[in-house]
């Protein structure tokens, strides 16, 4: 039997997805085509967008379909009219690539050692003209949330724009931000941004659908030029089946609030000695990243792989690769405890059991590894 805990790198589709998406491969024709075929496809790419649009709190013009959070992202920052960019120590790396990589200038706004964004450091860094702030609303390696109400707030007194990276926080965290919304999800009116990045797969919907929010008279220029599609702001034939599966996900019922209890209980089993990151701070309900000093999470992964759980270290998108995780050493830990980080992530099959198992394969993994210890020494001594 297999647990899969690795929701954040991405999740199984879920049934009526796959049902959603079968049932749109079934037609065919191009939505800029003005036959019967092309106008069925229009129809499916627009139906779509106001699904998308309702459930997010965001005009219809509003949603530019990507081919995930990585374009998203990529074109929130590359696109932008904007010559500044400031973002956070802890963004995913296509945020911070991009602006690395980027023709502007880029700066980056620290942490504290929770993971929340240094306010005092970003207020420092506001004031020039034509600023874009990124800022991430989840952070996928330990779930933190950030302040974004406050955030929002300071980077538009200063005349900045905000995007905020809401890969993550879609379908995990609902009606705390959206306050009394239509829908289960987080809310892009609500939350004030400027621009917001949401991908598909790591709530159950297919991988390669994703779309960049944006409020009206925000300026981009496309990163990809061609066809004119989506409003001359993505140009590429519209992938109709993954963008009917993005907006059927988007229907279904967030995890949150009930995953916090299975969290809990999950930390709350862990070895005392066991460090749990962001702990300290509003974290995702479905999100836990600890290290046991001492145990390699390079050895734990694979004993654990093993015992049957899939769970990853470091940074999900990056899960294949054991290295150093960028956003642990943005907030202080060592080097050598980050090296025994694992994050675990729940998501929509995860079941209760499954946490309980966990937690009784990873007590067998840590005293086997105690014994092991206790044994080297004793050979040593
Ligand atoms: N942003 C965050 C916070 C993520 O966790 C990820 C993927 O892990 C991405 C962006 C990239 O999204 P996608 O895989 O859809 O390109």
């Amino acid at each position: 039997m297999r647990v899969y805990l690795d929701h954040n790198a991405t999740s199984p589709l879920r049934p009526a997805v796959k049902a959603a998406m079968l049932a749109a491969l079934d037609s065919h024709g191009n939505a800029a085509s003005v036959h019967a075929e092309g106008r069925k496809q229009f129809h499916a790419l627009d139906g779509a967008r106001s699904t998308l649009a309702w459930t997010l709190g965001v005009n219809a013009e509003g949603v530019i379909f990507t081919s995930g959070g990585t374009e998203a992202n990529n074109l929130a920052l590359r696109g932008t009219q904007a010559e500044y960019l400031l973002v956070s120590a802890i963004e995913h790396p296509s945020v911070l690539e991009a602006a690395k990589s980027s023709s502007k200038v880029a700066d980056i706004v620290p942490v504290d050692g929770n993971g929340l964004v240094r306010l005092d450091a970003l207020k420092a860094k506001l004031g020039r003209r034509n600023t874009l702030v990124s800022i991430m609303l989840a952070n996928n390696e330990t779930g933190v949330i950030q302040p974004l109400n406050e955030i929002v707030d300071m980077v538009h007194e200063a005349g900045a724009l905000l995007h905020v990276d809401a890969v993550q926080a879609v379908g995990k965290m609902a009606r705390e931000m959206a306050g009394p919304s239509h829908s289960d999800h987080i809310n892009f009116a609500l939350l004030k941004c400027d621009m917001m990045s949401v991908s598909a797969h790591k709530i159950g919907g297919p991988v390669g659908a994703g779309a960049l929010l944006v409020r009206d008279r925000i300026e981009l220029s496309p990163l990809l030029a061609g066809g004119g599609q989506e409003s001359r702001r993505r140009s590429g034939t519209e992938n109709i089946s993954a963008i009917v599966g993005f907006a059927e996900v988007m229907k279904s019922p967030a995890l949150y609030p009930y995953r916090p209890v299975w969290r809990d209980m999950l930390e709350t089993a862990l070895p005392p000695e066991a460090v749990v990151f962001s702990k300290d701070a509003p974290r995702l309900g479905n999100t836990t990243c600890f290290a046991i000093p001492g145990m390699s999470a390079e050895t734990l992964l694979m004993a654990l792989d093993l015992e049957g759980f899939a769970v990853s270290s470091g940074s999900a998108c990056a899960s294949g690769k054991v290295g150093r995780s960028h956003v642990l050493s943005a907030m202080g830990v060592p080097k050598e405890l980050a090296a025994c980080a694992i994050r675990v992530s729940q998501g929509w099959t995860t079941k209760r059991d499954e946490i309980s198992a966990f937690n009784a394969a990873l007590t067998r993994l840590h005293e086997k590894h105690k014994l092991r210890n206790a044994g080297q020494r004793q050979n040593h001594g």
